[in-house]
């Protein structure tokens, strides 16, 4: 079940999963934001819609909670004709013992054109991938990517800024714990964006320095000239330890309010992936601020960079004809 095997597509992606940003050209980035583009037109029309998916089952496979990213992908397919069935871990069989490789055949063997898996182990959706006919959505694979993610911020910057290119843009926060950060560092730097990461010291890791970005542990220094201020949330629920003295002490220091983002460029413009955490990494009246925000947009984004990647992989996934046949490939 190599990929080169499935290729059949005539898009300028040829691929059948889309596992991360890492090793993607900024050809095949610019196509799936120009097919995005074409999908926000089309969910704001009332009348349009398309059938790229119609009679192909996606599945939406959640081992970690999430509301906003399944319920875009869950819209996204729909929107395209699709069957969904969400399942999560809570309900499934995977809570009774059975491996993320049991799992795979048993879905296998249901013939979905297509998987949305997020896992809280970083490789686990590769993994599957490699084990299942369908094309693979990677939504999060623990601290490791979230291509989606960073392809809906930047179809939100592309949209309002005309370009990527040349763009500061500032991640701000925990960026340890964050498959957003890596996601969008990969992205920005191959559309020839420049990349800072800010956020204290025990909140960078050491990888950050080969990713290519600048590291700033002072708030209003970093933000100096940047175009773009991205800030991330305080994960948690990956920390084992305390990693900051109080979430006050947090906010005082590299919450976003107003006079931190003065020090950014005269109309520097705010992102967030959510779920928030008003008055811990952002304030609340800067988060809902309609003309500096962009918050909002990124959800809205966020379904057509969706339909975009799935009416792109579904072009290159290539069912097998029997369920004897499938089992070959084990
Ligand atoms: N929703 C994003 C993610 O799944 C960011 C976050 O959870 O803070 O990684």
């Amino acid at each position: 079940m190599t990929e080169s095997k499935t290729h059949k597509g005539s898009s300028l992606y040829q691929r059948r999963h889309l596992l991360g940003i890492e090793g993607l050209t900024a050809q095949e980035i610019g196509y799936l934001l120009d097919q995005a583009d074409k999908f926000v037109t089309l969910n704001r029309s009332a009348k349009e819609t398309s059938d790229s998916l119609k009679g192909r089952t996606v599945i939406n496979l959640f081992f970690e909670n999430s509301t906003r990213t399944r319920t875009s992908f869950e819209i996204a397919a729909k929107r395209m004709g699709a069957d969904v069935v969400n399942m999560s871990v809570a309900t499934s069989s995977v809570k009774k013992g059975e491996t993320l490789l049991d799992t795979a055949y048993t879905l296998n063997a249901m013939h979905p054109s297509l998987i949305v898996v997020r896992h809280n182990e970083s490789g686990a959706v590769s993994l599957l991938s490699q084990k299942v006919d369908a094309g693979v959505l990677n939504a999060g694979d623990g601290r490791h990517e979230h291509p989606t993610q960073a392809l809906l911020d930047a179809l939100t910057i592309r949209r309002r800024l005309g370009t990527l290119s040349g763009l500061t843009v500032a991640l701000c926060g925990d960026i340890t714990h964050s498959r957003v950060a890596r996601s969008n560092i990969l992205l920005l730097n191959t559309m020839g964006a420049r990349v800072r990461v800010i956020a204290p010291p025990t909140l960078v890791s050491s990888d950050m320095e080969r990713m290519g970005v600048e590291i700033h542990t002072d708030m209003r220094q970093g933000l100096k000239g940047c175009d773009i201020v991205m800030m991330l949330r305080l994960q948690m629920e990956r920390m084992q330890g305390s990693f900051v003295p109080s979430t006050r002490e947090y906010y005082r220091f590299f919450g976003l309010d107003a006079e931190k983002l003065s020090c950014a460029k005269p109309n520097a413009l705010i992102m967030h992936p959510g779920p928030m955490n008003r008055g811990v990494e952002i304030d609340s009246e800067l988060a809902d601020d309609e003309d500096r925000s962009l918050i909002r947009t990124q959800v809205e984004m966020g379904v057509a960079v969706r339909m975009a990647c799935m009416e792109a992989l579904i072009e290159n996934v290539v069912l097998p004809e029997s369920g004897e046949e499938r089992f070959k490939h084990g």
